[in-house]
């Protein structure tokens, strides 16, 4: 497992190399397709709220983590490795609400949540609670590959972490002064200060939540994975867990149908078993990805009042990325090795082969 990790890193130093000419390098190396899809949250993003300067930090973020999962796709590596990296490097962002730059919870602690699935084997490891673990991605890698369990929480998973040489850090290096203020503006307008029972310790999706980080990607072995990583809610109560760690709910990859990562209101999403929604109703409808992604994300959650969004990606490497906000960070390297990015609901958002 350090192994794997030191591998991994080493990877995530080494992938400044240009976008088209990794993606389509590794198309011409592998006639297996491989793609791979990213997202940063989903959320109210609107134009004129988001200055060039932050959106074309996102947009290039956005690329890194691509790069970053794709090189270990282009050199035949397994898409579990690649979900872990391309999380890993939003998850060292400051711009997203993961990692580094995770959002405040009611008492003023970034308490984050991961997952991880893979596939083929149906194997999976989930966080929550986390504190102190700089990639909590990395740790939920370690569950699913090391221990008999699918999902620990808090002081327990952090200990299991440290035992197996999982970085930590002092709570400080997730305290950004961008979610500090988001915190004290929510607390404001909701007229609440730390952890009441009002609407904003039940976590409201508000505008300011958003930045949950997530990719799926399909290997050359025909494999998929899918892995999400979060701050929660801003203002959430402490202790409460999102979708994210809930396998079936934000997280989930079946070789059969398709990986699945969501971002969103996360109450909604566990209600809803939303991923596992998709690949069922995959399975059991005969639906294609688009149209089961887009079933539940824009007629059941949206009915239902639950905001947000998902990426997924079936066997071929067609990736839909449905979403009922005004915007929905996200970006893809398609099997014909095409990257973009995409923000707003006006852009892109149907990849087909
Ligand atoms: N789904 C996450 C949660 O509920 C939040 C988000 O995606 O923004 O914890």
């Amino acid at each position: 497992m350090l192994n794997l990790i030191g591998v991994l890193l080493t990877g995530l130093m080494m992938s400044g190399a240009a976008p088209s000419a990794s993606a389509g390098e590794a198309k011409a190396q592998d006639a297996s397709p491989v793609a791979i899809a990213v997202h940063g949250g989903a959320g109210t993003i609107n134009r004129d709220d988001l200055s060039a300067e932050r959106e074309a930090a996102i947009r290039a973020a956005l690329e890194s983590a691509l790069q970053a999962g794709h090189s270990v796709l282009g050199k035949g590596g397994s898409s579990l490795d690649a979900v872990t990296a391309a999380v890993t490097v939003m998850e060292d962002s400051p711009l997203f609400n993961a990692g580094k730059g995770a959002v405040f919870n009611c008492a003023g602690v970034n308490e984050m949540d991961a997952a991880i699935m893979d596939g083929e084997t149906w194997r999976a490891g989930a966080v929550a609670g986390l504190t102190h673990t700089k990639n909590p991605v990395l740790l939920a890698r370690l569950v699913l590959e090391e221990s008999p369990h699918v999902l620990l929480v808090g002081e327990g998973a952090e200990s299991y972490g440290k035992q197996h040489g999982i970085e930590m850090v002092d709570p400080e290096y997730f305290q950004t002064e961008f979610r500090l203020e988001q915190l004290h503006a929510l607390q404001e307008r909701e007229n609440v200060e730390g952890c009441g029972d009002g609407i904003a310790a039940l976590g409201g999706f508000d505008p300011l939540s958003f930045g949950t980080v997530g990719a799926v990607a399909l290997d050359a072995d025909g494999n998929l994975a899918a892995a999400t990583s979060t701050g929660g809610m801003t203002n959430k109560r402490f202790g409460r867990v999102g979708d994210v760690p809930v396998i079936g709910a934000g997280t989930y990859a079946d070789n059969k149908t398709a990986a699945i990562s969501a971002t969103g209101h996360g109450e909604y999403f566990i209600r809803v078993v939303a991923a596992f929604r998709i690949a069922s109703r995959m399975a059991f409808l005969g639906e294609t990805v688009h149209e089961a992604a887009n079933a539940v994300v824009m007629d059941l959650l949206k009915n239902m009042g639950g905001g947000g969004g998902v990426i997924a990606i079936d066997g071929e490497g067609n990736i839909a990325m449905p979403f009922n906000t005004s915007g929905m960070y996200r970006g893809w390297i398609t099997v014909d090795g095409e990257m973009g990015t995409a923000i707003y609901a006006d852009e892109k958002q149907e990849l087909k082969q």
